[in-house]
């Protein structure tokens, strides 16, 4: 007898062997499924919602995947072999209750079991997002996710840009601008998607440029419109994360208004000189934790009370710093990672370097947000520029 022979003989008799129809029993009443064969056997097929761990890293990833030492586990490889070693580390490692599938993946898909074909990243995609797969909260699922993802920009200025720049560099599948000006050389001291060579073209032609340089692999969608009552919707639905970066009120009232009625996340920041903040207003999560922009600012000033940034000046730097924040912020929300910026605002005040974190909360008799409140309609406002911020 063969050493290896006898070894499996010995695993054989000493731990547990179960039959696919059995694991996937267990499967169904809380159990794991780990499927440790190599990526290109799992290409082939692979049993649904299993985690699909492979054979070498298995040590290092399994307790990401299964922190609970207690949960059943159910280990497949493609002839039940693999997974009898598999099965040994396991308990090593601390696992209670650890099975290995006799017969494998083939077996498996012989008897019928329900299985999937998983997408994987391509393999310059594997390069591109390196960083992000060494990552436990991203990861290959985190990625594909961010790449499957849409969200809409309002504004290709001074918090669009970098948050758009980076949104496009983490791999946000799906990005939309909104803007309908042109570049202009007062912009280029912070709106930085833009240039020199630039100037007089659309800010989202412009943006295009910069972005589809940085990843040709993600698909852009420009708006070169003024938003209003008219189009927001139609805009703004199919998206999965609104970034207001505008620097006008009445838009933020209409990005407001629009995302309540969608029940979009709405990740929304201001800038003024060298003050900055940012807050998520988000109605639909958890019982309206946030509230909505009406409920801190119920009705907009008449125009002449509201100065934009235009007149009241900013520093270059502090819109990167702003829009930086709202890229994170709208990963978290993609990703589901984390505690949203969700009934919290942060506030930076640059000349004193200090970070604030306020709280904010819904205004239970908001016309807008408070439970039970039927949408009052779009108020018949100016068109909505949406810009320099
Ligand atoms: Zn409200």
């Amino acid at each position: 007898m063969k050493a290896k022979d006898r070894r499996l003989a010995e695993l054989r008799s000493a731990l547990p062997e179960i039959t696919p129809a059995e694991a996937l029993a267990l499967q169904q009443q809380g159990a794991a499924l780990i499927d440790v064969r190599d990526a290109e056997e799992i290409a082939q097929g692979s049993p649904v919602s299993a985690h699909r761990l492979g054979r070498s890293f298995l040590e290092l990833r399994i307790e990401d995947a299964v922190p609970d030492l207690q949960q059943t586990l159910c280990v497949m490889c493609a002839g039940g072999v693999r997974s009898l070693f598999a099965t040994e580390a396991l308990k090593r490692l601390g696992y209670q209750d650890v099975r290995s599938i006799a017969g494998g993946f083939s077996r498996w898909k012989n008897e019928g079991h329900p299985f999937e074909i998983p997408t994987f990243l391509s393999a310059q995609d594997r390069e591109r997002y390196a960083r992000h797969l060494m990552m436990p909260e991203v990861g290959e699922a985190g990625q594909m996710k961010l790449l499957d993802s849409k969200v809409l920009l309002i504004g290709a200025g001074g918090l669009g840009s970098p948050a758009a720049y980076y949104l496009a560099a983490a791999g946000v599948g799906h990005l939309g601008l909104v803007d309908h000006d042109v570049v202009d050389r007062s912009n280029l001291q912070r709106q930085i998607l833009h240039t020199e060579a630039r100037v007089g073209m659309s800010k989202v032609e412009s943006a295009k440029i910069a972005l589809e340089g940085l990843n040709p692999n993600i698909t852009i969608t420009g708006y070169e419109t003024r938003l209003d009552s008219s189009n927001v919707e139609e805009i703004f639905s199919g998206y999965d994360v609104i970034v207001d970066g505008t620097d006008n009120l009445t838009a933020r009232y209409l990005i407001n208004d629009a995302c309540v009625k969608l029940g979009l996340p709405n990740v929304h920041a201001a800038v003024y000189r060298f003050e900055g903040q940012i807050t998520v207003f988000w109605p639909a999560y958890e019982k309206n934790q946030s509230g909505c922009y009406r409920c801190m600012f119920p009705e907009p000033p008449p125009p002449e009370l509201a100065p934009s940034y235009a007149e009241a000046g900013v520093l270059g730097v502090m819109p990167g710093i702003l829009g930086l924040l709202q890229a994170v912020e709208t990963i978290k929300l993609l990703l589901d990672i984390g505690e949203p910026l969700v009934g919290r605002q942060l506030h930076y005040d640059a000349l004193s370097t200090q970070f604030t974190l306020l709280k904010t909360r819904a205004n239970p008799n908001c016309r807008w947000c408070s439970e039970g409140a039927e949408f009052p309609g779009y108020e018949d406002v100016a068109q909505v520029c949406a810009s320099n911020a």
